[in-house]
């Protein structure tokens, strides 16, 4: 490992400024992807600026009733949230889906925001990664690719964003709020992650500079649920996940949020499905129709064509079991 730096300033504006004007220095929060990153050679920060001592690490009540989670909130404590859990059942469920209760007793919610795609050959340094090394190649695209996303990849990168409970965030209307030394700004969780394009290499749009200081949840009264498909019962990332929240009345559909995980290079918000959906009939057939739409412009190949009929049929799936209460586990 190379050497680097580390400081642990106890206030935001210090925080901000040990990294202002240096683009080698990372923030650390629980560690759980940086440090491997770091082990592998693949992040080689010159500092790592420790913010564990921010006072970031509360979900508090915002007026409008939706909530504002601390960036430095660990994983667990987000999805034991009882306000969570009964409000925002999508990201209890979505959370408590990924990794290990160790590594989410660790994990912050500012962490998980920009952690790092598991494609096996970014973090095999002697294959071709054009995240890795832009301009090198993608070894994903002839070799296994069975993992690797079918929707917003391009011809530099097919590596899926590996999250879950971005993917509820992104369902929720969730808003970044971010600090550096120009000041405080939002982004919508749909537009902090980036497709790969031309320059797989940039993933958010957080500037290098800026830290991740808070997640805004807005109100919700739709019923919400997260379904995730995947090789093994417990610490294993999605094939396909969906992030749902339905309301229906009288059969029609008043109110609908989706997101798709383990399909695409960022939490994937399904704004097709939901504009055939929104309106009209609450019906099986209708739920298929939106998937088939949503599904329409993957790229597949042939490690990972199977994902769009799971997707399609997750998809239809878990907006049944909301319409009709059922649980199908
Ligand atoms: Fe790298 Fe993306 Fe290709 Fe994986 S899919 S090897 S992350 S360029």
């Amino acid at each position: 490992m190379r050497p680097f730096a580390y400081v642990k300033p106890a206030d935001l504006d210090a925080a901000v400024h040990a990294v202002a004007g240096d683009p080698g220095a990372r923030f650390l929060g629980g560690g759980t992807n940086l440090v491997d990153l770091m082990r592998e050679g693949i992040e080689r920060p010159d500092t790592v600026v420790d913010v564990t001592a921010l006072p970031l690490d509360e979900v508090i009540e915002l007026p409008d009733g939706g909530l504002r989670i601390g960036a430095l909130v660990r994983n667990s404590t987000l999805a034991a949230d009882l306000r969570v859990r009964n409000r925002y059942p999508v990201l209890s469920q979505a959370i408590l889906s990924g990794a290990s209760a160790q590594l989410r007793n660790m994990a912050t919610v500012g962490g998980n925001l920009l952690q790092r795609t598991r494609c096996p050959y970014f973090y095999d340094r002697a294959s071709a990664c054009n995240k890795r090394e832009p301009g090198a190649g993608c070894d994903a695209f002839g070799g296994v690719n069975r993992s690797h996303a079918v929707l917003g990849v391009s011809d530099s990168c097919i590596a899926t964003h590996p999250s879950d409970m971005c993917v509820a965030l992104a369902a929720l209307d969730a808003v970044v709020e971010a600090r550096s030394v120009r000041g405080t700004r939002r982004i919508p969780l749909v537009d902090f992650h980036l497709l790969p394009g031309d320059t797989p290499q940039n993933e958010t749009a957080l500037a290098a500079d800026e830290l991740i200081t808070a997640v805004e949840l807005p109100p919700i009264a739709a019923p919400s649920r997260y379904r995730k498909v995947r090789d093994r019962a417990s610490y294993a990332f999605a094939l396909v996940s969906v992030a749902a929240a339905l309301e229906v009345r009288d059969g029609t559909v008043t109110a609908i949020r989706l997101a798709l995980g383990g399909v695409a290079p960022k939490p994937w918000r399904a704004h097709e499905a939901e504009r055939l959906l929104l309106g009209g009939p609450a019906t099986e057939e209708a739920f298929r129709r939106a998937a088939d739409a949503e599904l329409a412009p993957a790229t597949v190949r042939p490690g990972n064509a199977f994902k769009v009929e799971l997707a399609r049929a997750t998809l239809a799936a878990t907006l049944r079991e909301l319409s009709t209460g059922e649980d199908a586990g």
